[in-house]
């Protein structure tokens, strides 16, 4: 882009001088132009000075959502799980008056802790889509690990570094934008140590994980192989801060139902306990679950201390999975009318279809995850004929009997 000497004043740019032929330009009112490579350099600026300003100044928090607000929108995406929202709408705000709290530096020397949380329920009850769903309304970088992948350093597997690497993936490469990030953490249950007495064997996929992630789940400048991968010595690594990163850790944790129970039934045997047997008739035992379940479990105390908020999901009923067809935001109903409203087809669906295919998803004991595998399977027939349909398709029981076709 050479500057063109023998363009008129309006054929430049007014702050750089070069030619807006080939860049385009916007024009203000006086006649004066300014270069689309202005505007990004400008742009680049302000968004620097509105960076430093932030953290010098702090999170104004007027402006940031309260508990009863960030539930609210999670409200619109997750069916049910109220508890489970109540916990983490709370964190979440606790973390954004920490984070607060640090940049103003720690005003009257108390230094909040992070609030990183523990989700227990059932695969496929909405541990992710919480997560995620927070994610999306914190407009934050966002990641998903699973904890089955991960062992001690030095082991085959792969390092719990990797997991701060996908989050700088996850936030282009952005060091500022990934050390607010939240990442989630899944099958956390998984790295529980067997048997409730530490071993001395090397236990390289549990107790040994559990350690290497301590100091990134407690705020540390951790080493991180921008690329993911393992390391090695001629390797560049970023340095990543986990001060500020939210660590959300889910887990299906299968019989701690028990535990809770024995310690519930041994707790009411003394006069200790404040929880009658009576009390305890909720079909949910999850509800109960406290920190000491989670050690008779296998996690080892250290880690637990760094995931103090803990709140459990609740297993989907009929009704639940039923609503989860069709009330969410993108509700997997949703999704389909919108695919078809692209071929001018107004797509709907009868109470007892729903029905049906709900009665399906727990009779093959799929739950939430199993209704789009079953939306798929009958609405492939209608979506590969799409040019046969004729503006309408209302989709009732009998259909979804004809065109179910999964065999699971
Ligand atoms: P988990 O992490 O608990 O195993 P997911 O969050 O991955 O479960 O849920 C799997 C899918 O099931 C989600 O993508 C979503 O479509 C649906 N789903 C599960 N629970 C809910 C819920 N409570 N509300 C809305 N959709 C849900």
């Amino acid at each position: 882009m050479a500057k063109n000497k023998k363009n008129t004043p309006e054929q430049n740019c007014s702050f750089c001088g070069e030619s807006i032929e080939s860049t385009g330009c916007f024009k203000g009112e006086n006649e004066n132009t300014i270069c689309f490579d202005c505007i990004e350099k400008g742009h680049q600026i302000i968004s620097q000075e509105t960076n430093s300003l932030k953290k010098t100044k702090g999170i104004d928090m007027n402006t940031v959502q309260k508990p009863s607000e960030i539930k609210s929108f999670l409200d619109e995406y997750v069916i049910g799980q109220d508890d489970a929202k109540r916990y983490l709408s709370v964190a979440v705000y606790n973390h954004y008056k920490r984070l607060n709290h640090i940049s103003l530096g720690n005003k009257d020397g108390v230094e909040i802790d992070k609030s990183n949380i523990v989700l227990i329920g059932d695969t496929g009850t909405g541990k992710t889509l919480l997560a995620k769903t927070i994610a999306k309304l914190l407009k934050v970088p966002f990641t998903i690990t699973d904890a089955t992948a991960l062992t001690q350093a030095g082991y085959v597997g792969e390092d719990v570094e990797g997991i701060l690497s996908r989050l700088l993936q996850a936030a282009d490469y952005n060091l500022e934008e990934a050390e607010r990030g939240i990442v989630f953490i899944d099958e956390i249950d998984k790295i529980a140590r067997k048997g409730d007495n530490p071993s001395i064997t090397r236990d390289v996929s549990g107790e040994g994980v559990q350690q290497a992630l301590l100091k990134m789940l407690e705020g540390a400048v951790i080493n991180v192989p921008p690329e993911g991968g393992r390391k090695h010595p001629d390797q560049k690594f970023v340095q990543v801060n986990t001060r500020n990163i939210l660590f959300i850790c889910g887990g299906a944790f299968n019989g701690i139902d028990k535990k809770i129970s024995q310690r519930l039934n041994r707790s009411t045997i003394g006069f200790a306990g404040s929880q009658t047997r009576a009390d305890i008739t909720d079909k949910n035992i999850l509800k109960y679950v406290e920190p000491q379940d989670l050690k008779s479990f296998g996690l080892i105390p250290e880690l637990i201390g760094r995931l103090p908020v803990l709140t459990y999901m609740n297993p989907l009923c009929k009704d639940a999975l039923l609503k989860i067809l069709t009330e969410p935001k993108n509700s997997i109903i949703k999704q389909y009318i919108e695919l078809f409203k692209y071929d001018n087809i107004e797509l709907s669906f009868k109470k007892d279809a729903l029905e049906y295919m709900v009665d399906k998803a727990i009779n093959y004991n799929l739950g939430a995850r199993g209704l789009r595998t079953i939306c798929e399977s009958i609405m492939i027939d209608a979506m590969f004929d799409i040019q046969n349909i004729k503006d309408k398709l209302v989709i009732d029981a009998k259909y979804v009997q004809k065109h179910l076709t999964l065999n699971v």
